[in-house]
């Protein structure tokens, strides 16, 4: 009989509408120091503005993904301007990574056929949330991690944060251990 190992239970961190000169960069030592890898999905504009963070986020091993050019509602916008969005912020990340972009998530979670119909199309993953930290609303971190408390993570969880400001280093640095130690390895997602 060959003996197969268990897999680990895996938690899909992501971090959207990054990166920012100062939050991002404080986040990555806290992934490293928990040897966590998670997610990135970055605005276009701001990937322009600190490409070396970018840089750092894919070097670390992490994912770098699209999360539109200036985040525009994207029910607002016409299906070419949504589609430039797509295309010149997978265009900054083929700069800085030489690699095409496969993941992308719409500006609050939007989404349509005829969005969903380009990035199949286009060869682009569409990616969601399973679990949101409620992270901007700015509650008090304890409120936060009580939340994730009260209703537990489970396998396969793709969990929303935002990396533009620090709520979300205050709450990991506690929820990373406590996931890790029930058994959880945390991963960035392929494309
Ligand atoms: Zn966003």
């Amino acid at each position: 009989m060959i003996k197969k190992s268990a897999q680990q239970p895996t938690l899909y961190l992501t971090f959207d509408d990054g990166p920012h000169p100062e939050f991002t960069g404080e986040l990555l030592e806290l992934l490293n120091a928990h040897k966590a890898k998670a997610t990135f999905f970055s605005m276009g504009i701001r990937l322009e503005r600190c490409p070396s963070l970018g840089l750092r986020i894919v070097q670390e091993g992490h994912a770098l993904a699209n999360h539109s050019y200036n985040h525009p509602r994207f029910d607002h916008i016409s299906i070419t301007e949504r589609n430039q969005q797509i295309e010149k912020t997978n265009n900054a990340i083929k700069q800085l990574t030489n690699t095409d972009c496969r993941l992308f998530r719409s500006p609050q979670g939007r989404w349509d056929s005829s969005l969903l119909r380009y990035l199949i199309r286009r060869g682009i993953t569409a990616v969601h949330w399973s679990r949101d930290s409620l992270d901007y609303k700015k509650e008090p971190t304890e409120q936060l991690i009580k939340r994730f408390n009260d209703q537990p993570v489970t396998a396969g969880d793709i969990i929303l944060f935002h990396d533009d400001n620090n709520l979300c280093i205050d709450a990991l640095a506690v929820l990373i251990p406590q996931w890790q130690a029930q058994g959880f390895e945390l991963k960035a997602l392929e494309s």
